[in-house]
């Protein structure tokens, strides 16, 4: 099963907006307690915080049964994701509230939304995007968000992922000089965005050896407005991939596993560290995930080694120079094209081997 986020902008009353200002304050106040609980306790599991402190939030914050257990799970799942990085939410402010299907329901275009001041029928604003994800799904969770003095709702649907995709396979390859390279041939330079980052770096740079105290929140507000950038252009590429990816009747997309990806770059240092740092490869093939899964299409990580020095015809070894990839028997190639064609074909899986030069093998 996956499952997609449909983003609607509510269309509220000053009433209603009370309501969710003072049921997202209390939410933030009951989340706050349990993450107090939760660090004290040692402890993110939800079932334990739940028994820990489900009484308590019902009685001091008066928030609805459903509300009181999301507020626990916010928590606990919350503390699990950083629980890796040693970690644990500082404060939750009051700006959501999280819905499941006991409190929160969707009917043609508007929402019952349970409130401290009770059960809320509020419309929403929709667009032909909108309206065409949402008709005939039953949701059985939403978050209600503020932004801007305005209230969204996060609607999460559910599809089931059958393969209605061709036979075809969509092999991509990602990199620095190619952002993405597809076994189509279609190659989607990185040169702008590699301009792109050079130039944030240095401004970066500039602000931090002034050192001055009000730096901090220039670096804060040039750091959000990079991500949205990068972010926006993900959504564009990802896009046109898995159109690419219909167009050529795949019904599967492979990439690279992204975790052993450093381990190609021959020459590793500062500079294209930082590049691949901030380049969000693990953020494109997210999207590309979940909009290949909305048309159907699925996606396979395959491992990345030799990849670039494979040829995708005879699967032997063949010479990279730069943008060329030469092999001996099958002439040459666009580097990246050849390397996207492997990764369709599901990787070279071991090292391949040297065309002998000797007649007769
Ligand atoms: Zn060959």
């Amino acid at each position: 099963m996956n499952t997609r986020t449909i983003c609607c902008k509510l269309i509220t009353t000053p009433s209603a907006e009370d309501a969710f200002e003072e049921t997202s304050q209390l939410f933030a106040e009951a989340c706050n307690h349990v993450l107090k609980i939760a660090v004290a306790e040692k402890t993110h599991n939800a079932i334990k915080l739940h028994k820990l402190c489900y009484t308590d939030i019902r009685k001091l914050f008066g928030l609805s049964a459903n509300l009181a257990v999301r507020s626990i799970r916010r928590v606990a799942s919350c503390m699990t994701q950083l629980k890796g990085k040693r970690k644990h939410p500082k404060e939750f402010r009051p700006k959501s509230i999280d819905y499941d299907a006991r409190i929160f329901s969707y009917r043609e275009g508007s929402v019952s939304l349970t409130t401290t001041k009770g059960r809320l029928q509020t419309p929403m604003l929709l667009g032909e995007y909108q309206k065409k994800a949402l008709a005939g799904q039953n949701p059985t969770s939403a978050t209600v968000i503020k932004k801007h003095k305005a209230w969204y709702i996060h609607i999460v649907i559910e599809f089931e992922g059958q393969l209605k995709g061709g036979e075809g396979v969509l092999g991509i390859d990602l990199g620095l000089s190619n952002i993405a390279t597809a076994s189509t041939g279609l190659r989607i330079e990185g040169k702008a965005r590699q301009d792109f980052k050079k130039r944030r770096a240095k401004i970066r740079a500039s602000l931090q050896s002034k050192g001055k105290k009000s730096t901090k929140k220039v670096l804060k507000r040039l750091s959000g407005y990079e991500n949205r950038k990068i972010r926006h252009e993900n959504h564009v590429l990802s896009k046109q991939l898995v159109e690419e990816a219909k167009r050529h009747n795949c019904g599967v997309i492979r990439m690279e596993r992204l975790k052993d990806i450093r381990s190609k770059t021959k020459t590793w240092n500062k500079h294209l560290n930082r590049m691949m740092a901030g380049w969000s490869f693990y953020q494109l093939q997210q999207f590309v995930t979940y909009k290949a899964a909305a048309l159907g299409i699925g996606v396979e990580l395959i491992n990345p080694a030799y990849t670039s020095q494979t040829c995708h015809q005879c699967l032997k070894l063949g010479s990279r120079d730069r943008e060329s990839f030469n092999c001996l028997t099958c002439g040459e190639e666009h580097a990246d094209v050849n390397a996207s064609r492997v990764i369709a074909l599901g990787g070279a899986a071991c090292k391949p081997a040297r065309i002998s030069t000797r007649k007769g093998s």
